[in-house]
Parts: C-alpha cells; structure tokens; sequence
C-alpha cells in the first residue's frame, strides 16, 4: 500500500514568466509568425512549465490545463462541437480554432466569435461552447493524449486535465430547439469514454477531471447524471485513477452524491469552503480517496502552514495517508506566476506574498511534513509563522483614521440627501439637458500614440510637464469631437489610464501594483491586479486634474469617470485577514472622497463603474443576498454624498441582469448605462415586469464589433427601449467604453448615435 502522500497541481498559469505567450499569439495572429513558429514557442512553454512544477516537488504535474486560448474552447473542439459556420473541414485547424474564439476572416468570409462570458467568480472569460439542435458528439481532437505524450518524452509522467462533460454541458449555449443537459449527455460520454481509453493506452495512471460544477445549485436530473455517467467513464479506462474535481465553493447539497462517485478521488476546496471537510471524512467510502485543497489557489498570502497542516494531520487521522492528496484549492491559473519575478515590491509586504509558483512550494512542503513528519520541516514551519505574525503586527496593514472612519460609519451616508423624485428636477434645472440625452461610457479610443504616451512617460523618457501637455492635447482633441457631434455629456476619455482598476490601485494607500504580476484575462489578454494589503484609503485626489481641465473646455457638462468599490475589490488580490466586505467599505469610502473633490470642483455628472457586480456573485443562490447586500451598500457610501444637483451615473456590462434588478435599482444611480444592443435589446424583457425607477441608458451600439450602427437601427433599438421605459427615463449611450475602437469607427458611430437620438426626441416631443 502507497502511504506516500503526493503533492499535486490541479493547474499551472499559462502565459510564462514574461508572457512568451502572448507575444507568441499576437505574433501568429499579426502574420509575423507562422503556425510552426507559435507551436514551437507553444511547446517550449510546456516544457518549462512541466519541468518547473517538477523542479519544484511535485507528485502530480498537470497536463492539458495549457491552452493557446482557453480550455473550454479546447474542450468544446475535442468533442467536435464546431458550429458550422466555422466549419470548413472537418479537422479543426488553428484557423478554424482562432475563429471561434476571436471572430474576424475565415476563408473569405467575416465571421463572429463566439460568445465569451466570466469563468464562475474569476475574471477569466471562457468561450461559451455552442450547441446546435440535435448536436452530436465525436472525438475531434487529441490535444489531451499528445500533451501527455509530449510530456512523457522528457521524462514526466503528467495527470491530465479535462473540464468534466456535465460542467461542459452546463456551461454551453444550446442554439435552436432546446436540449437539456442530461438529453445530450448520453453521446457526450461516448466521446469522453474514448478520450479516457486513449489516455490509458498512452500509459496515464490519474486523471484530473474538472466539475465545478457540483458547485452550483443544480437541477435534480442534473445531479442524478452524475452517477451513471462516471460509472460509464471510469469503466471505459480501468487501471487509470480518476479525480474528481471542485472547487470556488463546496458541493453542499450535491456533496452526498460526489461522495458517492465511483471514482478514486474527490477534490474540495478547503479554502472557500472549510466546512466540508468533516462532512467529508465521515461521508466518504473507503474507495475514496480526498484531495484536500488547503492553499488558496486563487490568492496572493502565504498560507498559514501550521493549521493548514493540523486538517491535513486531522484528515490522515480519519481516512489514513493512503487516501490523502494535498492541493491548493484550486488550479493557480489565476494567480501572477512568480514572486521572483518581482525586483521593485515593497519590500515589507513582499514577504507575506505566494504567487503561483510560491502557493505550489507551500502544497510540497505540506505534503513533506506529512510523509515525513513536522520535525523535518520545523524550520519552515516556523518562517512561515514568524512571516505571518510580522504581517498581523504591521503598521502598515492598519490604518487609525481608516478604522476611526469605519468605526463611526452611519447609516445616514449610505444615503442621498433626497429621493429621486426631488434629485431629478434639480439635476434638470441644472444640467440643462434635453429628453434622451446622449453620452458616452468613458474611454476613448487607445491608440499607439496615446499607450506611447504613458509607456514614454513611464520610462523617464518625458517628464511631467511634457507628459501633462500630450494628455491635454488628446483630451482637447476628444473634447472637440464630442462637441462637434452633438454629445449632450462628455467625458475627458481616461487616456491615462492603463487599466480601469490598475489606475486607482496605483493611487489608493494600502495597495500596491507588481511589476509582472500577470493574470491571463481572456486569450492572449492579462490583467495585473492591484494587491490590497493594507487598510485603503486615498490621500490625494486621482482625477479631480484631468476632469477639470476637460470641463475647463466646454460649456457643456463633463462627467467624472471613476472605478466603483466592487469592481475595485473584485479586480485586486485582496488581503484575507479581515472580511471581503470589510474592505469594499473602506474603498468606498476611498472613492467617495474623490467623487466629493470632483463635486467641489464643479463637476455636475459622476460615473462610477460597477462592470464587475456580476461575476462576484458566488456560486450558490444561498449566498448571493450577503453579497448583494455589502456590495449595494458599499455603492451607496462611495456614491451618495453629493448634493441633490450631482448627477451620479453606474455603468454596467452584461446585459443578464434579470435577477439582480433590485439590486441594482437599490445602487440607486440617477442614471444607469448597461450593454443590451448585441443582445438585441433582450435585456429590456426585464423592465416589462420591474419598473425601474430611475434614468437608463440601455446601450445601442454594440463597441465589441467594428462596424459602423447605421441611424435607422439606432432609432428601432430606441422605440424598443420606448416600448417598456418612459421617455424620461431614457438615455442613450453605447454599450460600453470606446478605448478598443478606432477613431475611424468611433466619430462616424457617435454622429449616428445622436441623429437617432434626435430622431426619437422629436418624435416624442411633438403633441
Ligand atoms: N469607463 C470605462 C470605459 O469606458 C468602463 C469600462 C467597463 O465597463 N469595463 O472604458
Ligand atoms: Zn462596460
């Protein structure tokens, strides 16, 4: 019997230490590199990362979890569920793949992508799988055993990862005639069956397969598939060890029927669900083995070594060594890859930090300890310890006005001063603007010139003066055009900034930005997350300058853009030694600061930008209203203290928000923009039953195409909003910023945009 407990990985970030794949992909995609070339580079990337996490100790080193562009898609062409308009062999080709995930020319024709949305509570975006009616299933693609195979040849026997096929099922879209999950299953394991069998022959002895699944709250017949269908899979490879795994919550209700899985192991994610250990060890057959994730895989802080040791050693009590995996709770995709990688941190806090490669060190010295006892890693233990005790003792995490702050917080500031009903005439008188305004959501385009701007003043080859008189210019030019096409509110078009939340977390105390602290965002896209290490809150003014000088101008109103506290959170690595909650309340308070300077300096229109609201739903409906209740009351401190004549604006991008309208309305914004032109206006279904109670501006240009809305479906999109929403409520805008358009694209579109708007306004005006 093997008492040896391993180590393992359930997946490694994907990019490299200096994002080689990116500059691999764009260089393919540019028609630099030719797809030789990115496979070459593709491969060298596995290799490091295959010979890194065994350099580093592991038992089980992940394969497959690479993907040039996402792993849903990957899944989704293994299984042949191509749609055919990218279908023009049947093998899938890089063209073929490319162009489900990115859209554009394929084979002289234009096509679209395929829908990307947020991958659970991360802010990683998948490609959303495409199902046709009746959509059948073949083994398509053998990306799964060549990785395995590839990685054989230097030596390393890997666990390969698949996305489970009930979370495939769920995660898709089905087109047409609806099937349901378990309609479709049937064939989708027959596919599965031979992936598993192909895997076997290639000499694999585990196999990661994902079910986050089992995390959500799940349809009864959903959850009744699980059994039969890992029946079917694990007799189609025997001798191959099967895991399981979830993770981002627990499987609560549906834990009794993980648990009775035929398979050889079950992951839990300790870290967001503590509590199902002992439910677990007690539940658990004696078939089954648990793979404990006790490190967070999705979090920057050096683990507490010592307790996470005491549930191992808790858990070994119960179920023996020999049924034990140690884990970070889930892949570390979405941590920055390296610590070492960092030269500039401070370096008080860069002690207290993991990043990937950090978090795995952390799993193989646990495991360490386990096999070989705590004396043998006594003295690590005890760095550990003395890392996180300075942490707790350091001044620099608390903050005494912050707390003072929050420790006086009243409920009054959570609230205008008036209703809406009295805000709005005051705001009219004010601001002077006519039915059906028209404005923007912010950013203009980002060109070379204006990323060569920042990157030279970055670099030290501009100095201030020089560097403030290029951004004047661009926000005079941007200013210019917005007048000159009619815009009723302008913005100065956030060309300083580099990311919406990066900006802020550069400027807000108790934060700090790593140097190449990457996190892949979408395909080739990486954001680098602020860390929030300290108490917040924000010393100087941030765009009170850049705001005044726009409004400086114009005589028309300017609003202020600004990053709301949710999304601020949502977006950063966020300290985990006090509540989520705790922390959004002090960035609110950071943000109302700064939406108070931008009032005192005249500024009439506030925007604060919620796009991340969604995506931090958790996984189960039954925490959904905490979470909604501190993020609505976190938007409210940050937005509600202004006078009744400050018109205060959100912005949100996704137009699914059916249930979490009240929500929303309870932000309370005077005006709210959201994307609903892609979707055809779908999103106004919801305003027939909830009557929204204040001012909406359901977007009418779709930003994510490069075409060009022509007037006319501009005015059929506003007659529709017209239909459900009073002309007093109605705003007009596009669905989202303007920083990935061109110029080209963005001045004949916003001409269009307000002649439309013109259109309808006379319309509804005349009697
Ligand atoms: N104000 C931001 C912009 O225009 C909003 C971006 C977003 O919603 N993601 O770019
Ligand atoms: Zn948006």
């Amino acid at each position: 019997m093997d008492t040896h407990v391993p180590a393992t990985s359930l997946g490694f970030p994907r990019m490299g230490p200096h994002r080689e794949l990116k500059r691999a992909l764009e260089g393919y995609w540019s028609g630099r590199d030719s797809a030789d070339e990115l496979e070459r580079g593709a491969s060298d990337l596995r290799r490091q990362r295959w010979n890194r996490q065994r350099d580093l100790g592991l038992d089980h080193i992940p394969s497959n979890d690479f993907s040039l562009y996402d792993h849903v898609l990957d899944t989704a062409v293994m299984v042949g569920a191509v749609p055919d308009r990218y279908r023009a062999s049947d093998d899938v080709d890089l063209a073929t793949y490319f162009a489900m995930a990115r859209g554009g020319d394929f084979r002289g024709n234009a096509v679209a992508p395929l829908e990307m949305t947020k991958w659970f509570d991360t802010n990683y975006h998948f490609i959303v799988p495409e199902l046709s009616a009746g959509q059948r299933f073949t083994y398509a693609d053998t990306k799964a055993v060549a990785e395995f195979r590839e990685a054989r040849r230097i030596g390393i026997t890997t666990r390969p990862v698949l996305l489970g096929p009930i979370s495939f099922l769920t995660l898709a879209k089905q087109r047409g005639s609806h099937a349901s999950v378990t309609a479709s299953l049937p064939d989708l394991v027959g596919v599965y069956e031979a992936v598993l069998a192909d895997l076997a022959r290639a000499g694999a002895q585990w196999v990661q397969i994902d079910e986050p699944a089992l995390c959500l709250d799940l349809d009864r017949e959903i959850v009744d598939a699980f059994l039969p269908t890992y029946e079917r899979l694990v007799h189609s490879a025997p001798g191959v060890e099967i895991l399981v795994a979830t993770y981002f919550s627990g499987p609560r209700a549906n834990l009794p029927t993980a648990l009775t899985l035929p398979v050889a192991a079950l992951h839990l994610d300790l870290v967001r669900e503590p509590h199902q250990l002992d439910p677990a060890l007690a539940g658990a057959p004696e078939s089954l083995a648990l793979s404990l994730g006790v490190v967070d895989g999705r979090n920057v802080w050096r683990a507490d070594l010592l307790s996470a040791l005491t549930r191992l050693e808790h858990a070994r009590d119960h179920i023996g060594s020999e049924r034990l995996l140690v884990a970070p709770s889930c892949s570390v995709l979405h941590m920055p890859l390296d610590l070492e990688l960092e030269v500039h941190l401070d370096p008080e806090v860069r002690p207290w930090l993991a990043f990937a490669e950090q978090r795995l060190e952390e799993v193989v010295l646990l495991a360490r300890a386990l096999n070989e006892g705590r004396a043998a890693v006594e003295d690590l233990l005890i760095a550990n310890a003395d890392i996180r005790a300075e942490r707790a003792r350091s001044p620099r995490t608390h903050d005494r006005a912050v707390r003072e702050r929050l420790a006086a917080d009243q409920p009054a500031l959570e609230a205008r001063a008036s209703v809406y009903s009295e805000r709005r005439p005051k705001q009219a008188k004010r601001l002077e603007l006519p039915l059906l305004p028209t404005t923007t959501i912010g950013s203009f385009p980002q060109t070379t010139e204006v990323r060569s701007l920042r990157s030279r003043y970055r670099l030290g080859e501009l100095d201030l003066p020089q560097y403030e008189t290029g951004m004047r210019a661009l926000i005079e030019t941007t200013v210019r055009l917005q007048e000159a096409v009619g815009l009723d509110v302008l913005v100065h078009g956030e060309f300083e900034r580099n990311d919406m939340v990066e900006y802020f977390g550069e400027h807000l105390s108790g934060v700090v930005v790593s140097e190449n602290g990457w996190v892949q965002s979408y395909g080739s896209r990486c954001v680098k997350p602020p860390l929030i290490y300290g108490d917040v809150s924000r010393p100087n003014p941030i765009t009170t300058g850049w705001t005044s000088f726009a409004q400086s101008l114009t005589e028309r109103p300017v609003k202020g853009m600004l990053t709301g506290p949710v999304t601020i959170l949502q977006w950063s690595l966020v300290r985990d030694d006090q509540p989520r909650e705790q922390t959004c309340r002090q960035i609110a308070f950071a943000i109302r600061d700064e939406v108070a300077d931008l009032e005192a300096a005249g500024i009439g229109v506030v925007q604060l930008d919620e796009p991340a609201l969604r995506e931090g739903l958790p996984l189960q409906r039954a925490d959904w209203p905490d979470y909604l209740r501190w993020a609505v009351s976190a938007f409210r401190v940050a937005s509600s203290g202004v006078a009744d004549e400050t018109q205060v604006h959100t912005h949100m991008c996704y137009a699914q928000v059916a249930d979490i309208i009240d929500s929303i309305a309870a932000f309370d914004a005077d005006v709210i923009s959201i994307e609903a032109s892609r979707s055809n206006m779908d999103l106004l279904d919801t305003f027939v039953e909830f009557r929204y109670p204040n001012a909406i501006g359901p977007g009418v240009w779709d930003i994510h195409s490069p075409r060009v809305p022509e007037v006319a479906e501009i005015v059929t999109l506003l007659d529709q909003a017209l239909a459900v929403l009073s002309p007093e409520q109605l705003w007009v805008n596009p669905d989202c910023g303007l920083k990935t358009r061109g110029w080209a694209e963005v001045e004949p579109a916003l001409r269009n945009l307000v002649d439309a708007a013109r259109i309808v306004r006379e319309r509804v005006t005349r009697p």
